[in-house]
């Protein structure tokens, strides 16, 4: 779920990889001590970033999952942005203190726009703003929407970001060498177009005063105050992107060296070893494009395509792990259509139980899919027209004549087609059901979500 449901895709373009290795156990295995500052949210330059559940008012009435309930979108939760640039409006927030944090109210906040009765509110410094402001805050969300994309700009790292802040303020004139140019640094960020999101992102005094960080030797470690430096500095997107891409040397990895005499495939191996990491994102993120590209592809024959150490690299596991949705095994067109009426069934049969037992009203996707997981369903998208007809009309309980004979109508095909239940039939489902999907967030990893990233 990493590159598509956290802020580590953003955050560690900031970070040494020391750190990112640090706020990945954070968020994987025990909470460590003095992540904030590591995230560049507290200290001398912190505390204005902070962590609520905010959520845009108009993305929650579109980013609905399959449960029918609004999910959260992870560029309107990155600490510090006050504007959804999908919609142009401020971001909000329940009002009082409990609602907004996380721990104390987990009902609260399991889904954007619930609260304990306070209200909602546009976040505090969001309104008020003239057109001006209002645009750059705009164009700071749309700025980190993209960096959280793991497959955009893979070059904006730390080291390039590094680089061309240092040349740009020698070509300015800001710096000279290690110098600062104290009297034209005062001047531009002063008289600068953004110095209001400097001012806001604590970083006016900071990059006024401490040379590090316009000669590229610190960098501000918080993804806004990062984006505002730069951002300033080239006054456009365009022309930062074209800085860091005639910067950055395209030499993501140290090839192993071709000398003789030495056991090549062991040097192979210990060389991918020490570049697991990176060579997973890569070839996880090719991975991703032919999956997308080729709905029919299987695991392996993905694997292939990728080529390179992906075969060795990649398993169905460490995807998972990762977030990345894997095809489910392939199957013949039949044996689709067949899963397909087996679960449509499964359907029926739930929606009739839970008639049965009492139950009126709407039933969500999950429940209806509690027998076969709805992890496993997400999986088969765009093989199962019939199970997603059954699920529409199975959805409401004790529905309208009108559509419970609509409903009648389309089990009809499958009632001649069901098969005796001793058939092989349930030698095909069982075996599937058999199969756990490891990620927890399948669901989300597959959620719109996903794509407002990009
Ligand atoms: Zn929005
Ligand atoms: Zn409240």
């Amino acid at each position: 779920m990493e590159p598509f449901n956290t802020f580590l895709p953003l955050q560690s373009r900031f970070l040494t990889p020391d750190d990112v290795g640090v706020v990945r156990t954070h968020g994987a295995k025990k909470p460590v001590h003095g992540i904030m500052a590591i995230l560049g949210m507290n200290g001398p330059n912190g505390g204005w970033a902070k962590t609520i559940p905010s959520f845009c008012p108009e993305c929650i009435k579109e980013d609905i999952a399959l449960c029918g309930a609004p999910f959260w979108n992870r560029t309107n939760l990155v600490p510090g942005l006050l504007f959804c640039s999908r919609h142009g409006r401020p971001l909000s927030s329940a009002i009082c203190d409990k609602c907004i944090t996380r721990s104390l109210h987990p009902d609260h906040n399991s889904r954007p726009g619930l609260h304990c009765g306070c209200g909602i509110a546009p976040l505090p410094g969001s309104t008020g703003l003239s057109s001006v402001r209002q645009e750059q805050e705009l164009e700071l969300h749309r700025v980190t929407q993209k960096l959280l994309d793991p497959n955009y700009l893979p070059n904006f790292t730390r080291d390039t970001l590094a680089k061309v802040i240092q040349q740009r303020s020698e070509e300015i004139g800001l710096t000279r060498g290690a110098t600062l140019n104290q009297g034209r640094v005062r001047e531009f960020f002063d008289g600068h177009p953004w110095r209001p999101v400097f001012e806001r992102v604590k970083i006016l005094a900071h990059i006024q005063s401490v040379s590090e960080y316009l000669t590229g030797n610190q960098i501000f470690r918080n993804p806004l105050q990062s984006v505002a430096l730069v951002y300033g500095l080239f006054d456009s997107w365009p022309e930062t992107i074209q800085a860091i891409n005639s910067t950055s040397n395209y030499h993501h990895y140290e090839k192993p060296s071709s000398k003789k005499n030495f056991n090549t495939h062991k040097q192979t191996t210990i060389w991918r070893n020490n570049n697991r990491d990176s060579l997973f994102l890569k070839c996880s993120i090719e991975y991703s494009k032919i999956r997308d590209l080729n709905k029919n592809l299987t695991h392996s024959e993905i694997k292939h395509i990728v080529g390179g150490h992906a075969t060795s690299i990649l398993s169905r596991e460490s995807l998972h792990k990762a977030g990345i949705s894997v095809p489910f095994y392939k199957l013949t067109d039949e044996a689709y259509q067949q899963l397909d009426i087996d679960i449509a069934e499964k359907i029926f049969d739930k929606r009739d139980e839970l008639a049965a037992r009492g139950h009126s009203g709407k039933v969500s996707a999950s429940t209806l899919l509690e027998d076969f997981g709805i992890r496993k369903y997400c999986l088969l998208k765009g093989h199962t027209p019939f199970a997603d007809a059954a699920l529409t009309l199975c959805s409401v309980l004790k529905q309208p004549r009108s559509l419970r004979a609509k409903a009648e109508q389309c089990r009809a095909p499958l009632e001649r087609k069901r098969r005796p239940r001793s058939s092989k039939e349930s030698v095909l489902i069982e075996s599937l059901i058999q199969f756990s999907a490891p990620s927890r967030d399948i669901v989300e990893a597959d959620s719109p979500n996903t794509c407002a990233a990009s």
